[in-house]
Parts: C-alpha cells; structure tokens; sequence
C-alpha cells in the first residue's frame, strides 16, 4: 500500500532522516519514528555512529562528510528494500 496522504513511507523518511538530524530537530519524536519499529531501530544505529564520530572528535561537531557517509548508507539500505514507488519523478 503505498501513497497514503499524509503518511511517509519508509523510504521517504530514510532520505530525509539525515537532513532532520543535520538541522537539530527531535527526530526521536517524529511521528514515522513514533510508529515506525524500523526507523526507530535505523536511528538507534545511526544514533550509535553519531555517538562513535563526537567520541572521535570530541570537540567538534560531526563533519559534513560523516552526514553524508550515512546519507549514502541509509539510502543504499532503503536501495536493497523491494521498491513499489508508482510515481517516479514527473
Ligand atoms: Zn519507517
């Protein structure tokens, strides 16, 4: 089932995860978070790689390039689920 209004699918969340948590919002509480078992195991993990990359640079904040590693992480795990997007750009 796909295009509920209203209703992120997963794979829409995923490409926009990286951009909620670059700019600083509570993605703990997004609502796809709130109902969403995998997305909230997603960010656990990238919450863990977060973690691992201010322990590594204690004193700065994650580099651009650390977002953009799990960017591309995410969206080549959301790659690996079996897509049934009916609209594909316009
Ligand atoms: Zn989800």
């Amino acid at each position: 089932m796909t295009g509920v209004p209203g209703k992120l699918s997963c794979a829409d969340f995923q490409a926009h995860l990286p951009e909620l948590i670059a700019s600083g919002q509570d993605v703990a509480n997004h609502p796809h978070i709130q109902t969403c078992e995998l997305c909230r195991a997603l960010l656990a993990d990238l919450e863990t790689i977060a973690e691992a990359a201010r322990q590594l640079f204690p004193s700065v904040e994650p580099p651009d390039e650390v977002w953009q590693h799990i960017e591309s992480a995410i969206k080549s795990e959301a790659a690996t689920e079996p897509a049934h997007r009916s609209a594909k750009g316009a």
